[in-house]
Order: C-alpha cells, then sequence, then structure tokens
C-alpha cells in the first residue's frame, strides 16, 4: 500500500492510476470552479518541465490536486504537435521521479517496481553484499537498459546468478525512470483533437513550447545545415537535442556526421551537451577519437546507408535517398542543389 503522499509524489503508479479513475472527472469538468487548480498545476508542470527541468518539484499541499495534474498534464501534451516538446516533457518528467525515487526506502522502490511495472524484482536480503541490495530478472533488466551507453550496464559487466541481475537501489530508480519515460512518450503520441473546452490552456502551453529556453538548450554545431540532414541523421539530431538518449552507434553516426560535414570539435562538444547522460570525459575521448586527433589517427566517416538500414537507424528515407548510398553524399548534393 501507499500513501496519499507516495500518489502525489509518484503520479505514475498503478495505485495513482486507480484513485484518478475512480473520480470520473470528464474534461469539461476541468474549466469548472471546483477543478481549476488541477488545470492550473499541470500548466506549471508543463511549465517546469519544459523550461526549468531541475527545479521540478511536487506541490504537496493538496496531493489529490497533484495527483490529477499528471495525467492532465499528459492529456494536454498529447494535444501538442511537436514531437521533441514531448520527448523533452517525458524526460524532465521520468528524471524527476527517479530523482526522489533514490532517496527512498529500499522497500518502497521495490513496492513501485512490481507494482506498477510488474517487475520480477526482490531484496537481497541480509548477508550478501553490502551495496548490491536488490536482484532484478534479466528479461526486466534488459528491457530497461536499452538506452544506456555507460558499460556497467551492460550484461557481460553485471554479477548474474539464477537469471537475477545484482543492482543497487539508485539503479533501480534509474531503470523506473526509463519505464514512465517510455509510459509518457506513449501516451503523450496519442493523437487527440484539442478539447474546445481547454481552448485557452492548450494557447498557453503552445506559447511555453516557443519560448527561448525550450529550444535554446542546445547549439547546433556551427556551420551545419540542420535542413540539409539526411532525415536519418536529422532524426539522431532531434532525439538528442530533445534530452533522449542514442544508442552506441545513433551516437557513434551523429558525431562522425557532423565531424565530416565541418563542425569543429568544441561545437560537437557543446552540442552533445543536451544529451541527458552527457559525460564530459568519455564524450571528449569518443569526439576526439572519431575525428582522428586521437587514437589511430584516422578520422571515421558515419556508416553507409546499408549499415544503418540493418541497425534500424534508417528512418523515412525520402526520394534523395534513392539516388545515394551514404548519407554524406546526401548532405553534399542537397547543398549543391541549394546552391543552383
Ligand atoms: S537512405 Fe541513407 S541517408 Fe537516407 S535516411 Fe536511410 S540511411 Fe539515411
Amino acid at each position: 500500500m501507499i500513501s496519499e503522499r507516495d500518489k502525489a509524489r509518484y503520479p505514475f503508479t498503478t495505485e495513482a492510476a486507480d484513485y484518478v479513475k475512480k473520480l470520473r472527472i470528464e474534461i469539461d469538468d476541468l474549466i469548472t470552479d471546483p477543478y481549476k487548480p488541477i488545470l492550473k498545476r499541470a500548466e506549471e508542470r508543463i511549465r517546469q518541465a519544459l523550461l526549468k527541468p531541475d527545479d521540478l518539484a511536487p506541490q504537496e499541499q493538496d496531493p489529490s490536486i497533484e495527483i490529477l495534474s499528471f495525467p492532465t498534464a499528459i492529456m494536454l501534451m498529447a494535444c501538442i504537435d511537436n514531437e521533441n516538446v514531448k520527448r523533452r516533457y517525458a524526460v524532465a518528467e521520468s528524471k524527476g521521479f527517479s530523482k526522489k525515487l533514490k532517496d527512498e526506502s529500499l522497500e518502497k522502490v521495490i513496492g513501485i517496481a512490481q507494482g506498477t511495472f510488474d517487475w520480477n524484482i526482490k531484496s537481497k536480503g541480509q548477508n550478501l553484499r553490502e551495496t548490491y541490495e536488490i536482484f532484478l530478472h534479466f528479461i526486466d533488466y534488459i528491457k530497461n537498459i536499452k538506452n544506456m551507453n555507460d558499460l556497467k550496464w551492460k550484461l557481460t559487466n553485471r554479477y548474474l546468478k539464477d537469471g537475477y541481475v545484482e543492482i543497487t537501489k539508485n539503479e533501480a530508480a534509474r531503470l523506473i525512470e526509463e519505464e514512465v519515460q517510455s509510459k509518457i512518450l506513449e501516451k503523450t503520441k496519442r493523437k487527440i483533437e484539442p478539447p474546445k473546452a481547454l481552448k485557452e490552456i492548450l494557447e498557453t502551453i503552445k506559447q511555453i513550447t516557443m519560448e527561448k529556453p525550450v529550444f535554446d538548450t542546445f547549439d547546433t554545431p556551427s556551420g551545419i545545415k540542420v535542413e540539409n540532414m539526411p532525415p536519418c541523421i536529422k532524426k539522431l539530431f532531434d532525439t538528442l537535442s530533445a534530452g533522449g538518449r542514442l544508442s552506441h552507434l545513433g551516437r557513434f553516426t551523429l558525431t562522425s556526421f557532423l565531424v565530416n560535414a565541418g563542425a569543429t570539435e568544441e561545437d560537437v562538444m557543446n552540442f552533445f551537451k543536451s544529451a541527458s547522460d552527457f559525460d564530459e570525459n568519455k564524450t571528449k575521448y569518443q569526439i576526439e577519437h572519431i575525428s582522428g586527433r586521437k587514437g589511430g589517427k584516422t578520422k571515421y566517416k558515419p556508416p553507409k546507408c546499408d549499415t544503418l538500414k540493418t541497425h534500424g537507424l534508417c528512418f523515412s528515407p525520402d526520394e534523395i535517398c534513392n539516388r545515394i548510398a551514404h548519407p554524406l553524399t546526401y548532405y553534399r548534393l542537397k547543398i549543391k542543389a541549394l546552391k543552383k
């Protein structure tokens, strides 16, 4: 059983969702006086997530407003026609939850993982290694590490016993963050017709999404023309600039593309700062090696289209794609065509 306070702090849980369901609130109710505070708090949630993600803090005076503001904010985001903004919102909310979960007891973290995500997870008990307090079944573990770039998450680098991976409480909170993020993304992706009753607030949300900090949190490397990028590179670029994560090959492809398209190492470094799992030393190492300044002194090119297709990284190819075999050729062709 989780408390009212917990439902307000973790409104993604099954218990919070059941609470919302029982109230049977309709969209039109939200603009009536008794429910207006919910709409107001939902707007504030979105504003904080998009403009000040590091300061995300729950409003704790009235748990029911806090619980209801979460699905309301998600419904509002589903009406916004901008995938990057939706991703940014999902990343900020899920990160905020995992930050709070790290301060919770082991029992609470395990309880939320079992009750809401149906994880096969258990406490290790007393007599085992101290820091690794939890065993998580490898199926649940693998499902949630696909966006992690750090080698420590690789299954081959973990202690595995009878199908269970040993993890810390903080790592469990980090994996719950992945679950919450995909859940929010999945729900905000559903196209819903903006309800007439919410016209005014949706206008306000649209204004928030156009405020400078939402788009200024990443610096496009100078000299790079985003509009000339092939669809695959644009997709990687958009994902990262919206705070999303890339696979190892995705990062390599984007970095080598930018380096070969003329961006300086410093510009690429600044751009990668917008990545949600940014690690300065690791990113510096990768950029220096890909650009050929360190290591084997070879400047790496991005993989060919065939390789990107094999790895599921070719997205929405257009008619120029039919004439080329390499993403850099696409970029150069487009620049040439525009010059003409
Ligand atoms: S065909 Fe090549 S350039 Fe075009 S989207 Fe696919 S991988 Fe990218």
